[in-house]
């Protein structure tokens, strides 16, 4: 293995590490990644790790793409950094008029955001500022769903339905409601793409309708798939009848495509696998394959005419951050946004879904297992947890995973999958057979 020169940190303490055991890593710093190129990282010693995962599900053209790499010095050379607050540089007007050729039609007017967590904050924003615009104040609910994750800002946060991200900070926004999951019907246990039960369960709209008026209600958020919480698929008509309910009511309907837009479904977003097209539509991650931090919001035309025509004169959506559009990422956008279309990830991502499919249910058998789901080139395997340690079976799998060299990611007692869409059959074979003997491991 050779040894990869990369600078050592002379203590572990000043970093304050996100959404981490802090004081377990802190005395156990054998997961460090120094490196990354196409499927793999390194570690400072040079140990390849199969990345399993896509970073966070982001990566989707793999790592160190050249391509994405000298689009950011090129743009780095010309210029910096520029406001895009009553001015604009050219680079990001073109970003978003890249986004809006691969979003479903209609849907052309693209926000910029740094994150999944600006944009979803962003997005009930959008929503909020279009009933005001059309003289329906009264409009303020916001509906998301229990276990759904829309980042941590209050607005993404509130509306999320992830019981530990919520409990530690006290009252969030007010006028939310939650629909339920759609996880746990029998007739769902280790269903192939979208399971068949559950399409009922978005009724639970005219309920809340019922409860406070249509009146009231602004927008419903969902993840088309829910990523964080474990991959939950939706049940085959799902959100069909969700966006039936939303059209009835006069409800925006919110897709939350941080994870599933970029070819993750095999398609350019969720929506279109999915065959829903929501009012308005997340995005990050895979936007800039992770390159440079950036996010975005797509809406539909008539979403965005309601807001700038409902003001007279000046600025119409007080809203923006001082890095929306930034040059940099707008040029990580556009090179990554290309090697979508070059090399036609999406393309990719279908072509080897069904082999991907028979690896992930292959699992079925290990012990331990209680569920196992996909779509796309994402899966997601739920292990029995351990009497009264919950969440402590899947953290040693991933422990495991990761000394035998494959990244997995997990949440709760579920292993997530979602590798880069480069992904071919060696590497599933190398991720499932690592994670299978990993599960057994861990039973034994
Ligand atoms: N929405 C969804 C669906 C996500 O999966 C994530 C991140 N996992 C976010 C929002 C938040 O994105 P970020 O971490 O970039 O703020």
């Amino acid at each position: 293995m050779n040894e990869i020169s990369v600078p050592r940190p002379n203590s572990l303490d000043a970093y304050w590490m996100p959404f981490s055991d802090n004081k377990y890593f802190k005395g156990d710093t054998s997961r460090m990644i120094a490196r990354a190129e196409g499927m793999s990282y390194y570690t400072p010693e040079g140990r390849e790790i199969l990345d399993g995962t896509a970073g966070l599900w982001c990566c989707n053209a793999g790592h160190g793409r050249v391509e994405i790499k000298e689009a950011i010095q090129k743009q780095a050379a010309i210029l910096d950094y520029a406001p895009t607050f009553q001015l604009g540089h050219p680079i990001a007007f073109e970003a978003a008029s890249r986004i809006a050729e691969m979003t479903p039609e209609g849907m052309d007017r693209v926000f910029f955001t740094n994150s999944g967590s600006e944009s979803a904050d962003t997005a009930l924003k959008i929503a909020l500022a279009y009933h005001k615009a059309r003289g329906e104040s009264s409009r303020v609910r916001l509906i998301g769903r229990e276990r759904g994750y829309h980042g941590v800002g209050f607005g993404g946060m509130s509306v999320g339905g992830i019981g530990a991200n919520r409990k530690q900070f006290g009252a969030l926004l007010p006028y939310v409601d939650h629909l339920p999951h759609t996880h746990g019907l029998k007739e769902n246990l280790f269903a192939k793409g979208e399971p068949p039960a559950g399409a009922h369960l978005a009724d639970v709209l005219e309920n809340l309708v019922a409860l406070h008026g249509a009146e009231t209600i602004a927008a419903v958020m969902v993840e088309p798939v829910a990523g964080s919480t474990g991959v939950l698929v939706p049940p085959a008509g799902y959100l069909k009848r969700l966006r039936e309910l939303c059209d009835k009511h006069g409800i925006l309907l919110i897709f939350d495509e941080v994870i599933t837009g970029f070819g993750r479904l095999g398609t350019n977003f969720g929506a279109e696998r999915l065959g829903v097209v929501p009012d308005i539509m997340t995005m990050a991650k895979g936007l800039t394959n992770a390159a440079v931090p950036m996010g975005a919001v797509a809406v539909k035309n008539g979403v965005y005419d309601t807001v700038v025509n409902g003001v007279a004169g000046g600025i119409e959506f007080f809203h923006g951050y001082t890095y929306s559009g930034h040059p940099l990422a707008a040029a990580a956008a556009i090179a990554t946004m290309q090697l979508h279309q070059s090399e036609d990830l999406p393309g990719r991502a279908r072509a080897i879904e069904p082999y991907w499919q028979d690896a992930m249910h292959s699992m079925r058998d290990a012990p331990n297992v209680i569920d196992i789901r996909d779509i796309g080139l994402i899966g997601g395997i739920e292990l029995a947890p351990r009497p009264g340690k919950p969440g402590a079976r899947a953290m040693d799998v991933f422990r495991r995973c990761f000394d035998a060299g494959v990244l997995v990611r997990v949440t709760g007692d579920i292993v997530a999958l979602s590798p880069p869409l480069i992904v071919e059959k060696p590497h599933v074979d190398r991720i499932v057979g690592t994670l299978t003997d990993a599960i057994r491991a861990e039973a034994a």
